[in-house]
Protein backbone atom coordinates (compact mmCIF):
# COMPACT_ATOMS: atom_id res chain seq x y z
CA UNK A 1 0.00 0.00 0.00
CA UNK A 2 1.16 3.45 -0.70
CA UNK A 3 1.83 5.72 2.05
CA UNK A 4 -1.07 8.42 0.75
CA UNK A 5 -3.51 5.06 0.85
CA UNK A 6 -2.33 4.23 4.29
CA UNK A 7 -2.39 7.85 5.21
CA UNK A 8 -6.07 8.31 4.25
CA UNK A 9 -7.32 4.90 6.48
CA UNK A 10 -5.36 6.04 9.49
CA UNK A 11 -6.43 9.68 9.68
CA UNK A 12 -9.64 11.05 10.11
CA UNK A 13 -9.82 13.85 7.84
CA UNK A 14 -12.90 15.73 7.60
CA UNK A 15 -14.14 16.85 4.53
CA UNK A 16 -16.49 19.39 3.38
CA UNK A 17 -19.94 17.47 2.07
CA UNK A 18 -20.38 19.62 -1.25
CA UNK A 19 -16.89 17.93 -2.88
CA UNK A 20 -18.74 14.51 -2.88
CA UNK A 21 -22.64 15.42 -3.68
CA UNK A 22 -24.01 14.13 -7.06
CA UNK A 23 -26.36 16.35 -8.68
CA UNK A 24 -28.99 14.35 -8.16
CA UNK A 25 -28.32 14.76 -4.44
CA UNK A 26 -27.52 18.10 -4.95
CA UNK A 27 -31.79 18.67 -6.34
CA UNK A 28 -32.59 16.93 -2.78
CA UNK A 29 -30.66 19.40 -0.85
CA UNK A 30 -32.14 21.95 -2.23
CA UNK A 31 -36.03 21.11 -2.29
CA UNK A 32 -35.57 20.23 1.08
CA UNK A 33 -33.93 23.58 1.54
CA UNK A 34 -36.95 25.22 0.08
CA UNK A 35 -39.38 23.26 1.74
CA UNK A 36 -37.54 24.44 5.12
CA UNK A 37 -37.36 27.68 4.33
CA UNK A 38 -41.05 27.82 3.80
CA UNK A 39 -41.93 26.11 7.44
CA UNK A 40 -39.10 28.42 8.97
CA UNK A 41 -41.47 31.33 7.46
CA UNK A 42 -44.82 29.49 8.84
CA UNK A 43 -43.33 28.70 12.76
CA UNK A 44 -41.97 31.42 14.38
CA UNK A 45 -43.48 30.42 17.78
CA UNK A 46 -43.31 27.17 19.43
CA UNK A 47 -47.23 27.49 19.35
CA UNK A 48 -46.82 28.52 15.47
CA UNK A 49 -44.71 25.17 14.97
CA UNK A 50 -46.79 23.18 17.23
CA UNK A 51 -50.19 23.52 15.51
CA UNK A 52 -47.61 23.52 11.65
CA UNK A 53 -46.41 19.85 13.06
CA UNK A 54 -49.91 18.74 13.49
CA UNK A 55 -51.53 19.90 10.29
CA UNK A 56 -48.73 17.55 8.72
CA UNK A 57 -48.94 14.84 11.38
CA UNK A 58 -53.16 14.83 10.60
CA UNK A 59 -52.29 14.77 6.57
CA UNK A 60 -49.72 11.88 6.89
CA UNK A 61 -52.21 8.99 8.99
CA UNK A 62 -50.99 10.00 12.30
CA UNK A 63 -53.70 10.94 15.31
CA UNK A 64 -54.24 12.02 18.64
CA UNK A 65 -53.74 9.41 21.10
CA UNK A 66 -57.21 10.35 22.83
CA UNK A 67 -59.01 9.25 19.78
CA UNK A 68 -57.08 5.96 20.24
CA UNK A 69 -58.63 3.18 22.82
CA UNK A 70 -56.08 0.07 21.48
CA UNK A 71 -52.51 0.89 19.96
CA UNK A 72 -51.10 -1.67 17.80
CA UNK A 73 -48.00 -2.27 15.97
CA UNK A 74 -47.60 0.49 12.88
CA UNK A 75 -50.25 3.00 14.68
CA UNK A 76 -49.31 6.73 14.47
CA UNK A 77 -50.16 8.96 17.23
CA UNK A 78 -49.86 12.08 18.67
CA UNK A 79 -50.60 14.29 22.03
CA UNK A 80 -49.59 17.66 22.20
CA UNK A 81 -49.00 19.22 25.60
CA UNK A 82 -50.72 22.76 26.12
CA UNK A 83 -50.53 24.13 22.51
CA UNK A 84 -46.50 24.45 23.50
CA UNK A 85 -45.24 20.43 23.07
CA UNK A 86 -45.56 17.40 21.57
CA UNK A 87 -44.87 13.73 21.63
CA UNK A 88 -45.42 11.75 18.42
CA UNK A 89 -44.81 7.91 18.30
CA UNK A 90 -44.95 4.98 15.69
CA UNK A 91 -45.68 2.22 17.54
CA UNK A 92 -42.88 -0.34 16.59
CA UNK A 93 -43.27 -4.59 16.26
CA UNK A 94 -41.81 -5.05 19.19
CA UNK A 95 -42.93 -4.39 22.53
CA UNK A 96 -41.98 -1.25 24.12
CA UNK A 97 -40.04 -2.94 26.78
CA UNK A 98 -37.56 -3.47 24.13
CA UNK A 99 -36.44 -0.04 24.07
CA UNK A 100 -37.63 3.03 21.75
CA UNK A 101 -35.59 5.36 19.46
CA UNK A 102 -36.33 8.80 20.21
CA UNK A 103 -35.01 11.82 18.85
CA UNK A 104 -36.01 14.66 20.87
CA UNK A 105 -35.46 18.43 19.48
CA UNK A 106 -37.06 21.96 21.17
CA UNK A 107 -39.44 24.41 19.25
CA UNK A 108 -39.11 27.21 21.75
CA UNK A 109 -36.19 29.90 19.98
CA UNK A 110 -34.89 33.31 22.07
CA UNK A 111 -37.08 36.40 21.58
CA UNK A 112 -38.78 39.02 23.62
CA UNK A 113 -41.63 38.75 25.71
CA UNK A 114 -44.14 41.22 26.48
CA UNK A 115 -44.47 41.82 29.79
CA UNK A 116 -47.66 41.19 31.68
CA UNK A 117 -48.74 45.02 32.19
CA UNK A 118 -46.57 46.07 28.78
CA UNK A 119 -48.30 49.32 27.58
CA UNK A 120 -46.81 52.64 28.45
CA UNK A 121 -46.96 56.49 26.98
CA UNK A 122 -43.84 58.93 26.93
CA UNK A 123 -43.55 62.08 25.58
CA UNK A 124 -45.74 61.64 22.28
CA UNK A 125 -45.23 58.00 22.00
CA UNK A 126 -46.88 54.60 22.61
CA UNK A 127 -44.40 51.90 23.74
CA UNK A 128 -44.63 47.96 25.28
CA UNK A 129 -42.23 46.48 27.75
CA UNK A 130 -40.88 43.58 26.96
CA UNK A 131 -38.76 41.18 29.05
CA UNK A 132 -36.36 39.02 26.60
CA UNK A 133 -36.40 35.06 26.85
CA UNK A 134 -33.30 33.12 26.26
CA UNK A 135 -30.09 34.36 25.91
CA UNK A 136 -29.63 36.82 23.80
CA UNK A 137 -27.26 39.99 23.08
CA UNK A 138 -29.46 42.52 23.31
CA UNK A 139 -27.93 45.39 21.24
CA UNK A 140 -28.81 42.83 18.20
CA UNK A 141 -32.32 43.31 18.90
CA UNK A 142 -32.79 47.09 18.47
CA UNK A 143 -33.15 49.35 14.84
CA UNK A 144 -34.54 45.53 13.12
CA UNK A 145 -38.33 45.05 12.11
CA UNK A 146 -40.47 43.54 14.95
CA UNK A 147 -43.58 41.13 14.48
CA UNK A 148 -45.82 40.20 17.27
CA UNK A 149 -47.34 36.62 17.44
CA UNK A 150 -48.92 35.16 20.02
CA UNK A 151 -52.33 34.45 21.81
CA UNK A 152 -54.75 36.87 24.18
CA UNK A 153 -57.01 35.12 26.41
CA UNK A 154 -59.83 36.82 27.91
CA UNK A 155 -61.02 36.62 31.36
CA UNK A 156 -64.20 34.17 29.90
CA UNK A 157 -61.88 31.79 28.03
CA UNK A 158 -61.68 33.75 24.57
CA UNK A 159 -58.86 32.93 22.70
CA UNK A 160 -57.26 35.36 20.41
CA UNK A 161 -54.59 34.68 18.08
CA UNK A 162 -52.19 37.49 17.13
CA UNK A 163 -49.97 38.02 13.88
CA UNK A 164 -48.77 41.38 12.72
CA UNK A 165 -45.94 42.25 11.09
CA UNK A 166 -45.66 39.00 8.60
CA UNK A 167 -47.85 39.55 5.71
CA UNK A 168 -46.62 42.71 3.22
CA UNK A 169 -49.70 44.86 4.33
CA UNK A 170 -49.04 44.57 7.84
CA UNK A 171 -46.91 47.61 10.01
CA UNK A 172 -43.82 46.55 11.76
CA UNK A 173 -42.43 47.39 15.00
CA UNK A 174 -39.37 48.34 16.34
CA UNK A 175 -36.90 48.93 19.23
CA UNK A 176 -34.86 52.57 18.41
CA UNK A 177 -31.48 52.89 19.63
CA UNK A 178 -29.02 55.92 19.91
CA UNK A 179 -27.86 58.02 17.10
CA UNK A 180 -24.21 57.30 17.24
CA UNK A 181 -23.61 61.19 17.04
CA UNK A 182 -24.85 61.14 20.43
CA UNK A 183 -23.51 57.97 22.03
CA UNK A 184 -20.25 58.73 23.14
CA UNK A 185 -21.11 57.42 26.42
CA UNK A 186 -23.14 54.47 25.29
CA UNK A 187 -20.13 53.07 22.84
CA UNK A 188 -17.60 53.39 25.91
CA UNK A 189 -19.83 50.78 27.94
CA UNK A 190 -19.26 46.84 27.92
CA UNK A 191 -21.27 45.27 24.80
CA UNK A 192 -23.30 43.55 27.48
CA UNK A 193 -23.93 47.14 29.00
CA UNK A 194 -24.85 49.04 25.71
CA UNK A 195 -28.48 48.21 25.86
CA UNK A 196 -29.93 47.29 28.96
CA UNK A 197 -33.12 45.25 29.29
CA UNK A 198 -35.66 47.73 30.52
CA UNK A 199 -34.83 49.80 27.35
CA UNK A 200 -35.75 47.18 25.05
CA UNK A 201 -39.29 49.00 24.72
CA UNK A 202 -40.90 48.56 20.83
CA UNK A 203 -42.27 51.51 19.40
CA UNK A 204 -45.95 51.23 19.15
CA UNK A 205 -47.92 54.19 18.21
CA UNK A 206 -47.75 57.87 18.44
CA UNK A 207 -51.12 59.48 16.76
CA UNK A 208 -53.10 60.87 19.85
CA UNK A 209 -57.04 59.79 20.34
CA UNK A 210 -60.20 62.13 21.24
CA UNK A 211 -59.80 65.70 22.51
CA UNK A 212 -56.77 67.71 24.36
CA UNK A 213 -58.18 67.70 27.92
CA UNK A 214 -57.97 63.97 27.82
CA UNK A 215 -54.37 62.52 29.25
CA UNK A 216 -52.68 59.70 27.79
CA UNK A 217 -53.89 60.06 24.24
CA UNK A 218 -51.24 58.23 21.81
CA UNK A 219 -51.60 55.15 24.60
CA UNK A 220 -55.73 55.81 24.19
CA UNK A 221 -55.73 55.32 20.43
CA UNK A 222 -53.68 52.52 20.51
CA UNK A 223 -55.97 50.67 23.12
CA UNK A 224 -59.00 51.88 20.45
CA UNK A 225 -57.07 50.50 17.87
CA UNK A 226 -56.68 46.96 19.60
CA UNK A 227 -60.51 47.31 21.11
CA UNK A 228 -61.96 47.67 17.74
CA UNK A 229 -59.47 44.61 15.94
CA UNK A 230 -59.62 42.06 19.04
CA UNK A 231 -62.11 43.40 21.11
CA UNK A 232 -59.48 43.40 23.95
CA UNK A 233 -59.02 45.87 26.89
CA UNK A 234 -55.69 46.92 28.76
CA UNK A 235 -56.27 44.27 31.32
CA UNK A 236 -56.73 41.43 29.08
CA UNK A 237 -52.27 41.75 28.22
CA UNK A 238 -51.85 40.56 31.59
CA UNK A 239 -53.42 36.97 30.18
CA UNK A 240 -51.32 36.91 26.90
CA UNK A 241 -48.51 35.10 25.74
CA UNK A 242 -47.23 38.09 23.29
CA UNK A 243 -44.25 37.23 21.15
CA UNK A 244 -41.53 39.66 19.47
CA UNK A 245 -39.60 38.25 16.77
CA UNK A 246 -37.89 39.62 13.75
CA UNK A 247 -40.17 40.30 10.55
CA UNK A 248 -37.58 39.68 8.16
CA UNK A 249 -37.98 36.30 6.09
CA UNK A 250 -36.06 33.31 6.32
CA UNK A 251 -33.73 32.77 2.50
CA UNK A 252 -31.03 31.31 0.65
CA UNK A 253 -27.60 32.81 1.47
CA UNK A 254 -25.13 33.33 -0.87
CA UNK A 255 -24.75 33.55 -4.20
CA UNK A 256 -24.44 29.73 -4.56
CA UNK A 257 -27.47 29.73 -2.44
CA UNK A 258 -26.17 26.99 0.01
CA UNK A 259 -27.12 28.16 2.91
CA UNK A 260 -30.36 28.77 5.05
CA UNK A 261 -30.45 32.16 6.68
CA UNK A 262 -33.34 32.68 9.01
CA UNK A 263 -34.60 33.54 12.57
CA UNK A 264 -35.23 30.55 14.85
CA UNK A 265 -33.21 27.94 13.28
CA UNK A 266 -31.99 27.23 17.02
CA UNK A 267 -33.45 24.64 17.35
CA UNK A 268 -36.19 24.49 14.47
CA UNK A 269 -33.82 23.24 12.18
CA UNK A 270 -33.82 19.98 14.10
CA UNK A 271 -37.52 20.31 14.68
CA UNK A 272 -38.14 20.44 11.40
CA UNK A 273 -35.42 17.07 9.84
CA UNK A 274 -36.95 15.17 12.77
CA UNK A 275 -40.53 15.65 11.99
CA UNK A 276 -39.75 14.88 8.61
CA UNK A 277 -37.65 12.26 9.90
CA UNK A 278 -40.77 10.23 11.66
CA UNK A 279 -43.30 10.76 8.83
CA UNK A 280 -40.73 8.72 7.00
CA UNK A 281 -41.08 5.67 9.65
CA UNK A 282 -43.39 2.79 8.06
CA UNK A 283 -43.54 -0.43 11.38
CA UNK A 284 -40.22 0.13 12.64
CA UNK A 285 -39.12 -2.74 14.72
CA UNK A 286 -38.76 -0.61 17.83
CA UNK A 287 -41.18 2.39 18.20
CA UNK A 288 -40.15 5.63 17.06
CA UNK A 289 -40.49 8.54 19.11
CA UNK A 290 -40.10 12.12 18.00
CA UNK A 291 -40.32 15.15 20.81
CA UNK A 292 -41.15 18.50 20.15
CA UNK A 293 -40.28 19.79 23.36
CA UNK A 294 -40.84 23.79 24.70
CA UNK A 295 -38.77 25.78 27.06
CA UNK A 296 -35.51 24.71 26.59
CA UNK A 297 -33.71 27.96 26.07
CA UNK A 298 -35.09 29.16 29.53
CA UNK A 299 -33.75 26.19 31.31
CA UNK A 300 -36.73 23.15 29.99
CA UNK A 301 -38.46 24.18 33.72
CA UNK A 302 -42.47 23.81 33.86
CA UNK A 303 -45.27 21.71 32.08
CA UNK A 304 -44.29 22.19 28.79
CA UNK A 305 -40.41 21.90 29.55
CA UNK A 306 -38.85 18.80 29.02
CA UNK A 307 -38.17 18.60 33.17
CA UNK A 308 -42.10 17.99 33.57
CA UNK A 309 -43.46 14.73 33.55
CA UNK A 310 -45.48 14.58 30.79
CA UNK A 311 -43.39 12.80 28.40
CA UNK A 312 -43.29 9.84 30.89
CA UNK A 313 -47.35 9.83 30.63
CA UNK A 314 -47.49 9.88 27.20
CA UNK A 315 -44.74 6.84 27.16
CA UNK A 316 -47.31 5.41 30.25
CA UNK A 317 -50.03 5.58 27.84
CA UNK A 318 -48.39 4.22 25.06
CA UNK A 319 -48.21 0.99 27.73
CA UNK A 320 -51.35 1.25 28.82
CA UNK A 321 -52.85 1.51 25.38
CA UNK A 322 -51.16 -1.82 23.99
CA UNK A 323 -51.87 -3.22 26.60
CA UNK A 324 -48.44 -4.11 27.97
CA UNK A 325 -47.89 -2.39 31.44
CA UNK A 326 -47.15 -3.50 34.36
CA UNK A 327 -45.20 -2.31 37.58
CA UNK A 328 -42.02 0.44 37.28
CA UNK A 329 -42.42 -0.84 33.36
CA UNK A 330 -41.63 2.30 32.21
CA UNK A 331 -38.43 2.79 34.40
CA UNK A 332 -37.04 -0.54 32.22
CA UNK A 333 -38.45 0.82 28.79
CA UNK A 334 -36.10 3.77 29.19
CA UNK A 335 -32.97 1.74 30.67
CA UNK A 336 -33.53 0.14 27.31
CA UNK A 337 -34.09 3.17 25.00
CA UNK A 338 -31.60 5.09 23.04
CA UNK A 339 -31.87 8.94 22.02
CA UNK A 340 -30.77 11.81 19.48
CA UNK A 341 -30.80 15.19 21.52
CA UNK A 342 -31.32 16.62 17.96
CA UNK A 343 -30.57 20.59 18.85
CA UNK A 344 -27.85 22.70 16.94
CA UNK A 345 -23.96 22.50 17.42
CA UNK A 346 -21.71 25.75 17.38
CA UNK A 347 -20.27 26.17 13.63
CA UNK A 348 -16.59 27.38 13.79
CA UNK A 349 -16.85 30.99 12.31
CA UNK A 350 -13.43 32.35 10.72
CA UNK A 351 -14.00 35.69 12.17
CA UNK A 352 -14.03 34.35 15.52
CA UNK A 353 -11.91 31.37 14.76
CA UNK A 354 -10.62 32.11 18.46
CA UNK A 355 -13.61 30.71 20.29
CA UNK A 356 -13.12 27.55 18.70
CA UNK A 357 -10.38 24.27 19.04
CA UNK A 358 -10.21 23.32 15.23
CA UNK A 359 -9.45 19.63 16.28
CA UNK A 360 -13.04 19.53 18.19
CA UNK A 361 -15.20 21.80 16.40
CA UNK A 362 -18.05 21.79 13.94
CA UNK A 363 -17.50 23.26 10.33
CA UNK A 364 -20.48 24.83 8.27
CA UNK A 365 -21.27 21.85 5.61
CA UNK A 366 -19.38 19.13 6.83
CA UNK A 367 -22.19 17.09 7.94
CA UNK A 368 -24.37 16.18 11.22
CA UNK A 369 -22.68 17.59 14.30
CA UNK A 370 -22.28 15.50 17.44
CA UNK A 371 -21.58 16.48 20.96
CA UNK A 372 -20.15 13.71 23.13
CA UNK A 373 -20.70 16.25 26.12
CA UNK A 374 -21.69 19.68 26.61
CA UNK A 375 -21.68 21.96 29.93
CA UNK A 376 -19.00 24.46 30.84
CA UNK A 377 -15.89 24.65 32.78
CA UNK A 378 -14.67 21.24 33.22
CA UNK A 379 -17.99 19.19 31.81
CA UNK A 380 -20.00 20.89 34.49
CA UNK A 381 -23.55 20.25 34.18
CA UNK A 382 -22.80 17.60 30.72
CA UNK A 383 -24.40 14.70 30.03
CA UNK A 384 -21.59 12.58 28.87
CA UNK A 385 -22.60 9.98 25.75
CA UNK A 386 -21.17 6.19 26.83
CA UNK A 387 -18.04 5.21 24.73
CA UNK A 388 -20.26 1.97 23.54
CA UNK A 389 -23.29 4.10 22.45
CA UNK A 390 -21.11 6.91 20.56
CA UNK A 391 -19.62 3.54 18.84
CA UNK A 392 -23.45 2.07 17.80
CA UNK A 393 -24.30 6.12 16.72
CA UNK A 394 -20.95 6.02 14.28
CA UNK A 395 -21.96 2.68 12.86
CA UNK A 396 -25.42 3.72 11.81
CA UNK A 397 -23.88 6.79 10.32
CA UNK A 398 -21.16 5.18 8.77
CA UNK A 399 -23.57 2.25 7.32
CA UNK A 400 -25.90 4.92 5.96
CA UNK A 401 -23.11 6.77 4.49
CA UNK A 402 -23.79 10.12 6.52
CA UNK A 403 -21.11 12.26 7.43
CA UNK A 404 -20.96 13.37 10.56
CA UNK A 405 -18.45 15.71 12.95
CA UNK A 406 -17.71 14.80 16.62
CA UNK A 407 -16.91 18.28 18.59
CA UNK A 408 -17.31 20.37 21.40
CA UNK A 409 -19.43 23.60 22.00
CA UNK A 410 -16.20 25.92 21.76
CA UNK A 411 -12.72 25.75 23.34
CA UNK A 412 -12.43 24.82 26.81
CA UNK A 413 -13.44 27.38 29.27
CA UNK A 414 -14.46 29.96 26.99
CA UNK A 415 -17.97 29.53 27.97
CA UNK A 416 -20.48 26.36 27.05
CA UNK A 417 -23.90 25.68 27.02
CA UNK A 418 -26.59 22.97 27.48
CA UNK A 419 -29.24 20.82 25.83
CA UNK A 420 -32.01 18.52 26.81
CA UNK A 421 -29.91 15.35 26.95
CA UNK A 422 -29.38 15.27 30.37
CA UNK A 423 -33.17 14.92 31.08
CA UNK A 424 -33.73 12.06 29.38
CA UNK A 425 -29.96 10.54 30.32
CA UNK A 426 -31.39 11.08 34.12
CA UNK A 427 -34.35 8.41 32.88
CA UNK A 428 -31.35 6.01 31.87
CA UNK A 429 -31.70 6.61 28.27
CA UNK A 430 -28.44 6.75 26.37
CA UNK A 431 -28.53 10.29 24.63
CA UNK A 432 -26.08 11.79 22.31
CA UNK A 433 -26.63 15.67 21.31
CA UNK A 434 -26.75 15.60 17.36
CA UNK A 435 -27.73 17.96 15.33
CA UNK A 436 -27.06 21.21 12.39
CA UNK A 437 -23.94 23.61 12.89
CA UNK A 438 -24.91 27.40 13.25
CA UNK A 439 -23.41 30.51 12.69
CA UNK A 440 -24.92 33.45 14.58
CA UNK A 441 -26.40 31.27 17.04
CA UNK A 442 -29.22 32.80 19.07
CA UNK A 443 -29.26 36.06 17.08
CA UNK A 444 -32.19 37.35 15.14
CA UNK A 445 -30.76 35.78 11.92
CA UNK A 446 -29.00 32.27 12.26
CA UNK A 447 -27.12 30.95 9.55
CA UNK A 448 -26.90 27.08 8.53
CA UNK A 449 -26.07 24.83 5.44
CA UNK A 450 -28.51 23.44 3.45
CA UNK A 451 -25.84 20.39 2.87
CA UNK A 452 -26.24 19.75 6.91
CA UNK A 453 -29.89 19.88 7.43
CA UNK A 454 -29.97 17.16 4.74
CA UNK A 455 -27.68 14.95 6.68
CA UNK A 456 -29.93 15.87 10.13
CA UNK A 457 -33.06 14.52 8.16
CA UNK A 458 -31.32 11.43 7.35
CA UNK A 459 -29.73 10.70 10.29
CA UNK A 460 -33.01 11.33 12.44
CA UNK A 461 -34.80 9.11 9.92
CA UNK A 462 -32.07 6.29 9.97
CA UNK A 463 -31.91 6.43 13.80
CA UNK A 464 -35.63 6.05 14.04
CA UNK A 465 -35.66 3.24 11.57
MN1 LIG B 1 -31.06 24.62 21.10
MN1 LIG C 1 -30.35 27.68 22.15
Amino acid sequence: MDDEKLKNILFNTKKCGWEKTTEEEKNEIFKLGDEYIYFLNKCKTERETIEFSKEILDKNGFVDIKEKMILAPGDKVYYINKNKSMYIAVIGEKPLEAGLNIVGAHVDAPRLDLKPNPLYEDTGFAYLKTHYYGGIKKYQWTTIPLSIHGVIVKSNGEKIKVNIGEDDEDPIFTITDLLPHLAMDQMEKKLKDGISGEDLNLLIGSMPYGNEKTSERIKFNILKLLNDKYGITEADFQSSELELVPSFKAKSLGFDKSMVAGYGQDDRVCSYTSLRGILDIENPKKTAVCILADKEEIGSMGNTGMESHVFDTFIAELLNKLNENRPNLLDKVFCNSRMLSADVDAALDPIYASVSEKNNASFLGYGIGLNKYTGARGKSGASDANAEYVAEVRNLLENNDIPYQVGELGKVDVGGGGTIAYILANKGIDVIDCGVPVLSMHSPYEVTSKYDIYCAYRTYTAFLK
